[in-house]
């Protein structure tokens, strides 16, 4: 039988009721002849909260028991779909991550998974279970603990799942009906694509577009999983929804596919430190362990033997950065004059595959910019990808005006 994974999040098994409609869900592709394998999300809120149970008993956790409390809320879900199936009369069965078992790294709160053998499952299909419904964002330890695989995870899960079992399709099923070419929320233009290729997604993910956890993304583009992105509230037929595929099976796209932002960002300089080799070494392995997640980086040029190195980072890391600056100035390890953080940025991406190809791009995003009087503060640029620093409070309005000037709103 061909295998089939059905990702339901946490909005999607909400309530007694919404489980009761994705199992339907399940039931119309089990009738289609697929063995199912379905993976979800604790309910909507439900890891939040009991996040917030482990920090108020421990403001400094054992990792290991976070992990232990935080992994509940999936157990809930996956007996309840297992029982809503069953009253449906769909042979099913509930799997937890050590039963199946997710073997993942030790690596607590923010696990990798290493392996999933089928064999477990495997042979209940072959007895004439249906769907295994399997708890999502979890798995098990070298050591036998638990682990979760960080916020989000239950979609790197699914994909793994559809990796490993040589899955047909990956369907998420979620509260959005697709991948869009920039937040409805900001852009009242903005459309729903058909088909993303992976790497236009992954940026997309990682620059803030919160439909799918990035390591999804990268997972499903190593082991070229079919992804499709749509929502359990609404009828479906096999076309609906975002499918996230290799740009091979794209025929027509723009030359920018989306836009994306990110609203909380910070843009630090370090004022006037010695232009010498192992300087950049110096800054950005202290930040590192600092547990800074630097992003663009731009070093100015240098005068007199003395230069300005620029970063940005999330707004709420800028303590962290400064602490762990002031630390390597007292070490003797750099030295500089100032660290200025500007604490009210945002980053505004182009995206899009056809910038392979297409000349043109960055001059156009940077005259939309300017036509609306929007000063750029840094840029950074890859293969397919635009990403300019501006002051937050223009931040709407840039993304409404490029997703205009390349005209998102219409399909190639
Ligand atoms: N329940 C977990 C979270 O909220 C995992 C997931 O839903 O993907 O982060
Ligand atoms: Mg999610």
């Amino acid at each position: 039988m061909p295998v089939l994974v059905m990702k339901f999040g946490g909005t999607s098994v909400a309530t007694l009721d919404r489980i009761r409609r994705a199992a339907k869900r399940v039931g119309v592709e089990v009738s289609k002849g697929y063995d199912v394998i379905v993976i979800v999300s604790a309910m909507s809120g439900k890891t939040n909260e009991l996040v917030g149970w482990v920090n108020e008993t421990s403001p400094l956790y054992d990792a290991r028991e976070y992990d232990a409390v935080v992994s509940s809320g999936e157990n809930v879900t996956a007996g309840l779909m297992a029982l809503t199936l069953q009253e449906m009369d769909i042979p099913a069965r509930s799997w937890q991550g050590w039963q199946v078992p997710v073997k993942t790294t030790a690596a607590h709160s923010s696990a990798r998974i290493e392996e999933i053998p089928p064999a477990n499952i495997m042979s209940k299909f072959g007895e004439g279970m249906k769907v295994a419904v399997v708890a999502g964002f979890q798995g098990v330890s070298p050591e036998g603990r638990i682990t979760t695989l960080g916020r989000g995870g239950s979609d790197t899960t699914a994909v793994a799942f559809a990796a490993a079992f040589e899955a047909e399709r990956c369907d998420i099923y979620t509260d959005v009906d697709g991948v869009y070419t920039t937040d409805p929320r900001v852009s009242a233009k903005a459309r729903k694509l058909d088909k993303i290729a992976f790497e236009e997604m992954l940026e997309l993910a990682s620059l803030g577009a919160k439909v799918l956890q990035t390591r999804s993304v990268e997972l499903a583009m190593r082991y070229k999983v079919k992804l499709r992105v749509l929502s359990s509230f609404e009828e479906q037929s096999d076309e609906a929804g975002t499918l996230v595929c290799d740009e091979e099976e794209i025929m027509e796209s723009n030359v920018v596919s989306g836009i994306a932002f990110s609203r909380d960002e910070a843009k630090m300089t370090l004022v006037s430190v010695a232009d010498r080799p192992g300087i950049a070494a110096a800054i950005f392995t202290a930040l590192s362990e600092g547990g800074v997640n630097v992003d663009m980086i731009v070093q100015n040029i240098s005068e007199e033997g003395r230069t300005d190195m620029t970063w940005s980072c999330p707004v709420d890391q800028t303590k962290r950065a400064e602490k762990a600056m002031d630390e390597a100035k007292a070490a003797g390890t750099i030295n500089f004059n100032e660290l200025i953080a500007d604490t009210d940025v945002a980053k505004v991406s182009v995206v899009g595959i056809g910038m392979r190809s297409h000349t043109g791009v960055a001059a156009k995003m940077f005259q939309v910019l300017s036509n609306e009087g929007i000063n750029i503060k840094v840029i950074t640029t890859s293969e397919i990808k635009i990403s300019v620093l501006i002051d937050r409070k223009y931040m709407e309005l840039a993304v409404q005006a490029l997703h205009d000037a390349f005209e998102l709103d219409k399909a190639a």
